[in-house]
């Protein structure tokens, strides 16, 4: 690389992992964010030594190798309030638990106070709830690799969870080394990080609707049921949001992908390149593979095991769950996440040029009522279209910021 500024990943191809920022050795990166509310490496020149270290660790740039699922089974914990609290069938919750009884630490995504969404460490089991739950938003590093890194040469035990591209991130940065069986990776099958900033907008709003600050959020909540999830929300004066995902205009917006981060829809963190020992997952198809373990309140998880590493903690804990092997091949097929990304919204370029001259939920509704109006109306024959048609209204949502 000589002794140039390095060249980092492209900014549509950049994942804000931040592996390069935990390599550098002159503290010469620092994270900024874009237009879109998206972290991104920023080289001080002053400080940069040329060293390349940072471009060399780039999991995008130069992917780690790669685990392919070994095997791959449908479970739910027995622990029945555990489920309630959890995205799917509160696995993620058991192996924690599992690591953090022989001394270990686990690191997983939780809020901090502003509700913006980190990867910490935790070493109580009391404290496990808040990794509890998808957050829909991109989670920020936040010096965690290193943090992981110290409890490892500490001879501790970590288990390190989150996306697929922060468990390259880790990977790259720690080398091909399980430190004797003592460092364990769970990842997420992950259809794409929403912007951090859309999040923060939306928070806001709904504070502004509720007049007081949110005091918790849930993205998966599932006081309705597993599969008509809800976002819910509580204020500090003692208001409550709650609305089923279909109708909620963040998750409509999230799942449409108006706003994910661009590397997503182009993400080499699938399989076969999943780097992790253990991929959880929702098992959305186990009422028609295998009904007998379908649970509609509570919901089930695909569990992929890489390594014998992650046979073994799932084994481990194997007593506190329900579970049946599945067939490789069918179970990845049915969550297409598993090995596909997620395609650009039509929408998406209009929804960014609209942003931030119209308030956001404003916004929201505006871009999931188009879709809607579009996808029925195509539906309709053609005369009935053109009647149809001319009834939408074209306008954009009225008023400014
Ligand atoms: C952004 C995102 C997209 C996802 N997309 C899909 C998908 O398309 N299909 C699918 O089947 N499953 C997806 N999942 C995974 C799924 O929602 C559940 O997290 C998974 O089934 C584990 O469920 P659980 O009940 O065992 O544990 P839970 O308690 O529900 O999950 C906790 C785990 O999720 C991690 N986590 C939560 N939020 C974040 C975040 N923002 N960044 C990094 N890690 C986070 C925690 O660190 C912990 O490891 C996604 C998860 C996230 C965070
Ligand atoms: S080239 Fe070396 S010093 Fe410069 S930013 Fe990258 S890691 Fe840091
Ligand atoms: S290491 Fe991560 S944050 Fe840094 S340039 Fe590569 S993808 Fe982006
Ligand atoms: S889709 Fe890929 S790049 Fe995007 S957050 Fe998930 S793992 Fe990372």
């Amino acid at each position: 690389m000589g002794n140039g500024l390095p060249k980092l990943a492209e900014t549509d191809r950049c994942n804000g992992c931040q592996a390069c920022v935990s390599a550098c050795p002159a503290g010469a990166l620092t994270l900024a964010p874009d237009a879109e509310g998206f972290a991104h490496p920023k080289v001080d020149e002053g400080k940069c030594l040329g060293c390349g270290k940072c471009v060399r660790t780039c999991p995008v740039l130069s992917p780690p190798v790669g685990q392919p699922a070994k095997n791959v089974w449908s479970a739910v914990s027995k622990r029945r309030d555990e489920v309630m609290r959890s995205s799917s069938g509160a696995i993620f919750q058991l192996l924690a638990t599992q690591v953090l009884s022989e001394g270990g630490v686990v690191f997983g995504a939780r809020f901090d106070g502003d509700f913006n969404v980190v990867l910490d460490a935790c070493e109580a089991p009391a404290d496990l709830a808040a990794f509890q739950g998808s957050k829909y938003v991109q989670a920020s590093a936040n010096g965690a690799y290193g943090r992981a890194e110290a409890f490892l040469k500490a001879g501790r035990k970590v288990l390190f969870s989150g996306t697929p591209c922060q468990i390259a991130a880790l990977r790259k940065l720690l080398g091909h080394n399980d430190w004797n069986g003592r460092l364990v990776t769970v990842g997420v099958i992950c259809h794409g990080a929403p912007s951090p900033l859309i999040w923060q907008e939306f928070r806001r709003e709904r504070e502004k609707v509720a007049g007081a600050s949110v005091t918790s959020a849930n993205f998966r909540d599932k006081c309705l049921s597993w599969r008509d999830f809800s976002m819910s929300m509580t204020f500090a004066n003692g208001k409550t949001y709650s609305c089923i995902h279909k109708h909620d205009p963040y998750i409509r917006g999230f799942l449409q992908h108006l706003f994910l981060r661009p590397s997503c829809h182009q993400c080499q963190f699938r399989d076969p390149n999943w780097t992790q020992d253990i991929t959880l997952a929702d098992f959305w198809m186990v009422k028609k593979m295998l009904p007998q373990m379908f649970e509609p309140k509570g919901g089930v998880s695909l569990v992929f095991t890489h390594s014998e590493l992650g046979e073994a903690l799932l084994e481990s804990v194997s007593g506190e769950m329900e579970r049946m092997v599945l067939p490789l091949a069918p179970a990845m097929a049915s969550n297409p996440a598993s090995q596909v990304s997620a395609a650009v919204s039509p929408y998406r370029r209009a929804f960014w040029e609209d942003h931030g001259s119209f308030p956001l939920l404003q916004l929201l509704r505006w871009y999931n009522y188009r879709r809607w109006w579009k996808t029925v109306v195509n539906h309709f024959p053609e005369w009935r279209r053109r009647h149809v048609c001319r009834q939408i209204p074209d306008s954009r949502p009225k008023g400014k910021h």
